[in-house]
């Protein structure tokens, strides 16, 4: 219905809703793609000595010392990253400083489904591309005319990759544009395009601690792209919030980034289960889309994924069922630890057998 009077002036969005946070401790939580696995004991550490008098006095307004960490780890400058709250607030810079044209963005039509939020809010005019019937992005299809470009890769929810040639490719056909790829997932199994970032001064990275280094509820998120593209984000933050992250958060994410073994053990570990769990999934009826994430995007022959996401959730195993056209029939799950992919394992044999 039409808004009247005052509300026709309300903002028009459908909400993001994120997957749900149960109350109880019971639950085995495997619908929001955290990581099984808390962070580095060094986080810890760097957490439980913290200085708190510190935070009498603003932080660092550009969170230099992790800027400097992460800039040493991807062998940039650190003038080339940009850190906020989370990747959620780094795109949300993105979209702001990169997507202001008159043509639209493009972006698949099975994808993060913040992006239309945005879209929306910031109103950005967009195009979604659809993904091939197997989930894949294919490059083609974004040689259109356009005011820019961004997708996740891998791909969410689907968990696909993309290669690196494809990339490329689509690169080379837009270089009048911005492209945004969201690494969110990368460290995962996906082949990461920083590399190309010295060939491509249109193209900015979007990263996470959220995942691959187990900081969701820490909030730390980056970005990597040239000094012009960085300086236009940061132009955009400071705009709004000039003091993004906070000192315990700088000092946790120095730490997080310092300590790469623990990092590639964790990697390795859920890398190994995620194999597992798709095979023992195989075994039972399922077709799982060739995952480069730390979740699984599988749909069953015989059961639909309202029916298995019910079941489990009756169980005390939360997964992520999206009720949209073309993934109605699909769950995504998170990789747990073994013990909690075993316990899927057993109640999804249930309801099997
Ligand atoms: N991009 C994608 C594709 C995601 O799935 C998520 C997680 N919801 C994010 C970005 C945001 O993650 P965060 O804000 O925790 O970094």
């Amino acid at each position: 219905m039409e808004k009247q009077g005052f509300r026709k002036n309300l903002i028009n969005i459908e909400p993001y809703v994120a997957g749900e946070q149960p109350k109880s401790d019971n639950i085995i939580k495997l619908n929001a793609n955290e990581n099984a696995y808390p962070p580095s004991p060094m986080v810890g550490m760097a957490i439980a000595e913290f200085d708190s008098s510190v935070l009498r006095k603003y932080p660092d307004f550009s969170a230099e010392p992790l800027k400097s960490e992460l800039a040493a780890y991807y062998g940039l400058t650190p003038g080339r990253v940009f850190v906020g709250n989370g990747s959620d607030d780094v795109l949300a810079a993105a979209f702001r400083a990169f997507f202001n044209g008159d043509e639209p963005i493009l972006y698949p039509d099975v994808t993060y489904s913040f992006y239309p939020v945005w879209c929306d809010i910031l109103k950005i005019p967009y195009k979604t591309i659809p993904l091939k019937d197997d989930f894949t992005i294919d490059v083609a299809d974004y040689k259109i005319k356009n005011g820019g470009i961004i997708f996740p890769n891998p791909n969410a929810p689907t968990s696909i990759a993309l290669d690196k040639n494809k990339i490329t490719e689509l690169l080379d056909a837009n270089r009048d544009v911005i492209v945004v790829i969201d690494e969110t997932y990368i460290d995962f199994g996906g082949e990461s395009c920083v590399d190309l970032l010295d060939k491509y001064d249109n193209l900015v990275l979007t990263r996470t601690f959220s995942k691959s280094r187990s900081l969701a509820g820490m909030r730390l998120g980056f970005a990597m792209g040239s000094e012009e593209l960085i300086s236009y984000m940061n132009a955009v933050k400071d705009s709004y919030n000039s003091y993004p992250v906070d000192a315990v958060a700088i000092a946790a994410g120095c730490a997080a980034v310092k300590d790469d073994k623990y990092f590639k053990d964790t990697i390795s570990k859920l890398v190994s289960t995620r194999e597992r769990l798709i095979k023992e999934f195989d075994a039972l009826g399922f077709e799982t889309a060739p995952s480069a994430a730390n979740f699984i995007f599988t749909r069953h022959d015989k059961f639909s994924a309202k029916e298995i996401f019910a079941f489990l959730r009756e169980k005390g195993i939360y997964v992520r069922y999206f009720n949209k056209p073309r993934i109605d029939n699909y769950l995504r799950i998170t990789v747990g630890t073994d013990e909690e992919t075993d316990k899927l394992i057993s109640a999804v044999k249930e309801l099997i057998n």
